[in-house]
């Protein structure tokens, strides 16, 4: 009798617990202080199904599924992306709600999270044609929309804002651009360190233009005036290559799986919450290098989107990227580089961590997607931002404009 009692006892705490604590899944992270990834055994929290990611603040689903994927999704890649998914967006939102005590964060509706989706956003219609251009290697968030009333009953739909992880598919590096060997990085690289500097800045902003144009980037941003954060690291490899001058230090091939690289969903979910006055339209220099920002900021790290064994040989962005401003940095092509990151982490330690990350937050209610630039609107927008946050705003101002300086403002 005292055995049966205690097996009761027993399993009705083992009951409880269940009943008080989601079901655990593995999910990729970073150690802390490292770049390393390791894979760990968590809790999924808030959900609101027993059976599937539908959570209290994110619902996850394959391509243009309604419905959430289940926990017994036999497609071990598509579990192990949903998990990753799910935990690492709600780890943004306890971010934006408790770190920077954000309303919009508590407030926001359920996100729809679609995972290996291809199709293009279409503003009129939520998925463009499966045919049209399918996209790879990115992510994107959408702002909610709805189909106007002249589209065909069997074609209406109606969606909030959402967060798209497109599938990895691996390229071929040299297909992105012509990436031989090139004779002006060999003799640069002889050159002294100043000059290399001074003259690596114009260097890549040309070959940057000369790889990007025809390669890749036109054609997905012609077509569909949406962000593209996966071009961003894309972008990176580029610029390496620049440097590097040829194939011996660019990898053969470029893939990026953006669901396993937590900053992605960390970038993502922040383009969502600052939508509030950055709209999701397209990407620009500006909204980019915010949603960088406060990726690096949760992320901890100086280096984010380092490369994640399997899923990811993106080269990194820095938030210490030493470069000086040119006005080719204001180019909506250029949008996925690290210079924004880089001016807005120095403003961060100019001011302290806490006002800084306050005062690049407010700095949003003064700029817009559609006309901001980085040397008018955005630095003009920190200082403003400055003026409602800092305790000695004209003092704290001079220290931002020096700031500025350096950066070759
Ligand atoms: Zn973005």
């Amino acid at each position: 009798m005292k055995i049966y009692l205690s097996v009761v006892v027993a399993s009705f705490i083992s009951f409880s617990a269940l009943a008080d604590v989601g079901p655990s899944f593995k999910v990729l992270m970073r150690m802390p202080g490292s770049y390393k990834t390791f894979y760990k055994k968590v809790e999924m929290p808030d959900l609101e199904s027993h059976n599937s990611f539908d959570g209290k603040y994110f619902k996850i689903v394959k391509g243009k599924d309604k419905e959430a994927v289940s926990f017994e999704e036999k497609d071990e890649a598509i579990l192990q992306k949903a998990a990753n998914a799910y935990w690492h967006l709600n780890q943004a939102r306890d971010f934006w709600v408790y770190k920077m005590q954000s309303e919009k964060a508590e407030s926001l509706p359920k996100i729809t999270v679609r995972l290996d989706i291809t199709n293009q956003y279409d503003e009129l219609g939520h998925f463009a044609h499966d045919n049209r251009a399918p996209q790879y290697n990115n992510a994107l968030s959408i702002p909610e929309g709805e189909t106007p009333a002249w589209v065909p009953a069997n074609r209406q739909d109606k969606w909030g804002q959402e967060i798209w992880f497109r599938p990895k598919k691996t390229i071929l590096t040299k297909d992105l651009g012509p990436m031989g060997p090139n004779p002006l990085t060999v003799s640069l690289m002889a050159l002294e360190r100043p000059l290399i500097n001074y003259t690596a800045n114009q260097f890549n902003q040309r070959l940057m233009q000369q790889f990007f144009y025809p390669a890749y980037v036109t054609r997905p941003l012609h077509e569909d005036l949406i962000r593209y954060a996966g071009t961003f690291a894309l972008m990176k490899v580029i610029v390496y290559g620049s440097r590097y001058t040829d194939n011996l230090f660019i990898d053969k091939y470029y893939y990026l799986d953006t669901v396993m690289v937590p900053e992605v969903a960390y970038h993502e979910y922040s383009h969502i919450i600052l939508s509030d006055h950055l709209e999701m339209s397209h990407s620009t220099p500006v909204n980019e290098g915010m949603a960088d920002y406060f990726a690096a900021v949760q992320s901890e790290k100086r280096k984010i989107y380092t490369q994640v064994s399997g899923f990811s040989n993106s080269a990194p962005k820095d938030t210490q990227e030493k470069r000086l401003y040119s006005h080719w940095d204001e180019s909506n092509r250029f949008a996925t580089a690290d210079f924004t990151l880089s001016v807005l982490w120095d403003v961060r330690e100019t001011l302290g961590e806490e006002v800084g990350d306050r005062v690049i937050y407010q700095s949003r209610k003064y700029l817009k997607t559609s006309s901001s630039t980085i040397s008018d609107g955005l630095l003009r927008a920190i200082l403003k931002a400055c003026d409602d946050i800092c305790d000695y705003p004209k003092r704290d101002k001079l220290k931002l404009y020096t700031t500025f300086g350096r950066k070759g403002f």
